[in-house]
């Protein structure tokens, strides 16, 4: 829509029309500007910002074996604090108002969310085999943070029950945090076949591919949002769409770690599951700007299919905004400027080179496949301002680059 207002109320959009908006306390003047819902990245681990550029050209199985799991054991809560702030301040830059987060800590996680003002769903990500010590430590884990979050009661931070992956985690943990999810009323979330290894490994182990083995668990839900889901067959596909199961793709970790396969996308979309973009964490992307994942989800099906068509500009734009908040279980609620929504909205500043010429024409594709975040101006999330024009409002920038420089320095000197 050209020359429009939004009128924002109590964190929500009041009105949307042509012309000036009868009265407001302020006023953002968006000539020459683009004015879109907050972007949604649905699979990130927020503190792993720490681990920028720390662990590349690498297979994820010798990436988390010689790299992650040794990095991981020297974090701090306050070290996972400053991560998350890192990761909230590129996010708020980079026009991703809503975000689902998996990683430890969170309590720390969501300390920093809060202070940085974004929305977000949180896990603590579980692990451990049956009858383990670390099985438990992470049901305790997950009710402690649960409880946490229902004592901050934050409006915009909602908790998730998130067991790490069907080869990270007992079948018990599976099937207890699909439980407590339900009673929780939480978003579940967890990763499914991310690598042709981890299949082949569940082929061995468990007699089955992993899709199977979670159906036969009665793990998967229509309240299940998993990442990644590269290396499933057909079947598999289907049985996601026919339990309702929502799927979070990451295009960019994928491809750096080199997964191999290509998430089987279109094929999803045709079988009618709702899927969403996630960056994944800092280590594997290495960036969380969203306005590149879509880019690069919208090339790397047209160049493995051989099809430009596959996913057009217009349909990237929507998994990554309205579609993902379905993946999120409201896309009642957010996803799209419309009235009665959650005022999470981005405007993008179009007096750039990569932007011109801008006409009705080629909007929606100088979004998808010419912007990048740092075309974002200002970010609102639930009808506040985080950053405008450029500035940060809620967060000090300065003291995170200088904090998390001196963690990763610590981190690093540590682990050799
Ligand atoms: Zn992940």
């Amino acid at each position: 829509m050209k020359n429009q207002s939004v009128l924002v109320e109590d964190g929500k959009i009041a009105e949307v029309g042509a012309g000036a908006v009868k009265s407001a306390d302020e006023t953002i003047d968006c000539e020459g500007k683009i004015v879109l819902p907050g972007l949604i990245n649905t699979h990130t681990h927020l503190a792993m910002t720490l681990f920028r550029g720390l662990a590349d050209d690498m297979k994820l199985e010798e990436w988390l074996k010689s790299r992650i799991w040794p990095l991981e054991l020297k974090l701090t809560p306050e070290m996972c604090h400053y991560g998350a702030l890192l990761g909230c301040l590129e996010m708020m830059a980079t026009g991703t108002t809503t975000f689902l987060d998996m990683y430890f800590f969170m309590d720390e996680v969501a300390k920093a969310v809060v202070t940085a003002g974004l929305r977000a769903y949180l896990a603590f990500g579980a692990i451990g085999e049956e009858g383990s010590a670390l099985e438990l430590a992470s049901k305790q884990n997950t009710k402690q943070f649960i409880k946490f979050l229902k004592e901050l009661n934050n409006p915009l931070l909602k908790p998730a029950v998130g067991p790490h992956a069907p080869y990270s985690c007992s079948p018990e943990l599976l099937m207890w945090s699909k439980e407590v999810a339900e009673k929780e009323h939480a978003l579940l979330h967890t990763h499914i076949a991310e690598t042709r290894t981890e299949q082949a490994q569940a082929q061995k182990d468990l007699g089955m591919r992993e899709v199977e083995y979670l159906d036969k668990l009665g793990f998967l839900s229509p309240n299940l949002l998993a990442a990644h889901c590269v290396w499933l067959t057909k079947s598999e596909v289907s049985t996601l769409a026919k339990r309702d199961v929502k799927v979070s793709h990451c295009p960019v970790s994928n491809m750096k770690l080199a997964s191999g396969g290509v998430a089987p996308v279109p094929e999803m979309l045709e079988s009618g599951v709702t899927v969403s973009i996630g960056t994944d964490g800092a280590a594997s992307n290495n960036s969380l700007d969203m306005f590149e994942s879509m880019k690069i989800c919208a090339l790397v099906h047209a160049a493995h299919r051989w099809d430009p068509k596959i996913l057009p500009a217009q349909r990237i734009l929507d998994i990554a905004t309205i579609e993902a908040a379905k993946a999120l279980g409201i896309g009642d609620r957010i996803g799209s400027i419309e009235i009665g929504k959650q005022a999470d909205l981005i405007i993008i500043d179009t007096r750039t080179p990569n932007m011109a010429p801008l006409s009705e024409e080629n909007v929606i594709s100088n979004l998808v496949y010419s912007t990048n975040g740092h075309n974002v101006d200002t970010t609102i999330v639930d009808g506040k301002t985080v950053m405008k024009n450029r500035e940060f409002l809620t967060l000090k920038e300065n003291t995170i680059y200088e904090k998390t420089a001196e963690y990763a320095l610590a981190l690093t000197k540590q682990n050799r």
